[in-house]
C-alpha cells in the first residue's frame, strides 16, 4: 500500500512476516532531481519484493537517492548495503551507523552471548539464530555520511530538521518539518503498541531514562501529523507521549511488586517470565528465543532504570545479574 500524506510525500507500507509489528511505514520523497527514502524494512524476501516494488511504482531509482535509516535495527536498515551497492548515498547518525557495520559479522553477534548469560539464560549459542535482528540484517559494507542533531536534509521545498531521541536505540534520528508540522518518530513514539526499550551493557547510559527525556523532548513541538515506523499515524502526540509515560510507570511498579512478593534474589530472566506480555503462548518456557529475548532485554531496560534510582537493588555473582527488592528479607 502507498499513500500520499503531502504533496510526493509517501507513506509506503512494507510487510514484516510473522513479526508482531506487522509492517513497517517506509516514507519515500519524489523530488525533481533526487529522491528521499526513510527506513527499508528487512533483508527477506516478502519485505524486500514490497520495497522494490513500491520504488518501480513511484519510479524512484535508487542510484538517485538518499536513504536516511532512522536506526540500526534490521525492520529499519535490512536493504542498506543493498541499496549502497546499487548507488544510494546512505545516511545514520555516527553511533547507529558502525553498529549496523558491526552486527554484519558474526564476532559482534557472539559478543551478545555474554549478555544472555548475564540475564540468567542457560541456552545454547544458538540462541539468535531466528533473531529477526540476525536473520534479516543488512549483509556486506557500506559507507554512510553522519547525521546530527540540527542538520537540515533539504528535498525541493521540504526541509527536515534531524533530532536524536536517544532511548530505543543508542543514537536514533527523528525528521521534523516545520514548514509542514509533519514529524517522522521512527520507532520512538508508536500507536496501540509501545516501543521496545533494550540494554546493551553498562557502558551505554540507562535507555529508559533517556527515553524518557527523549519524549519530553519533542512533547512541545508543534505538530500536526506524526509519522512513526510501525502501526497507524498519530495524530495527538501528546496524547500517545502521556500514555507512554504512564506505561513505563506501571511496568515499574510492577517489576517492583514482583521482587517484593517473590522475597528472592532474581535473575533477569526470572523477573521477565513473571511479567506480563501480550504474546499467543501462556508459559514462559512456550515463548519462542526471539520473544525470549526482547522481553529479558525490555525487563533490563526497566531493572537498570530502577537499580540507578536506587528503587531496587542490584548485585552481580559469577557474571549473573541478581535483583532483589530494598524490603526484602533474603532467602539466597
Ligand atoms: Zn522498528
Amino acid at each position: 500500500m502507498i499513500e500520499e500524506i503531502s504533496k510526493n510525500y509517501y507513506r509506503c507500507v512494507i510487510p514484516l512476516p510473522q513479526n508482531p509489528l506487522k509492517y513497517l511505514n517506509s516514507y519515500m520523497i519524489k523530488g525533481k532531481d533526487k529522491n528521499l527514502i526513510i527506513d527499508t524494512g528487512f533483508n527477506r524476501k516478502e519485505s524486500r519484493e514490497a520495497f522494490f516494488n513500491h520504488l518501480e511504482t513511484l519510479r524512484i531509482d535508487p542510484a538517485n537517492s538518499e536513504v536516511i535509516i532512522t536506526h540500526l535495527h534490521a525492520d529499519h536498515s535490512g536493504l542498506v548495503g543493498e541499496l549502497y551497492r546499487l548507488g544510494a548515498r546512505i545516511f545514520f547518525s555516527a553511533l547507529e551507523g558502525e553498529i549496523v557495520k558491526m552486527e554484519t559479522t558474526e564476532r559482534c553477534w557472539k559478543s551478545y552471548y555474554v549478555l544472555m548469560r548475564q540475564y540468567g539464560f542457560q541456552e545454547s549459542e544458538d540462541f539468535f539464530e531466528n533473531n529477526p535482528g540476525k536473520a534479516y540484517r543488512s549483509l556486506g559494507d557500506f559507507e554512510f555520511v553522519v547525521l546530527r542533531e540540527n542538520d537540515i536534509v533539504s528535498i525541493d521545498d521540504y526541509h527536515f530538521q534531524v533530532i536524536t531521541v536517544p532511548g530505543h536505540t543508542p543514537e536514533m534520528i527523528n525528521l521534523y518539518e516545520p514548514e509542514q508540522r509533519l514529524y517522522i518518530a521512527a520507532d520512538h513514539v508508536l500507536n496501540i503498541i509501545t516501543p521496545h526499550i533494550s540494554f546493551r551493557g553498562f557502558q551505554f547510559p540507562v535507555f529508559l531514562k533517556q527515553y524518557l527525556n527523549s519524549l519530553k523532548k519533542i512533547y512541545n513541538y508543534n505538530i500536526s501529523l506524526m509519522l512513526p515506523a510501525h502501526r497507524t499515524l498519530i495524530f495527538d502526540h501528546r496524547k500517545r507521549i502521556d500514555e507512554l509515560f504512564k506505561h513505563h510507570e506501571v511496568r515499574l511498579q510492577e517489576i517492583e511488586r514482583i521482587l517484593s512478593e517473590n522475597q528472592t534474589k532474581m535473575t533477569v530472566q526470572e523477573v521477565a517470565a513473571q511479567m506480563r506480555w501480550r504474546i499467543d503462548a501462556k508459559k514462559w518456557s512456550d515463548y519462542p528465543d526471539a520473544q525470549k529475548w526482547f522481553a529479558a532485554t525490555e525487563a533490563m531496560a526497566h531493572l537498570d532504570y530502577l537499580a540507578n534510582l536506587n528503587r531496587i537493588k542490584m548485585d552481580i555473582i559469577d557474571g549473573v545479574f541478581y535483583f532483589s527488592s530494598l524490603n526484602n528479607n533474603l532467602k539466597k
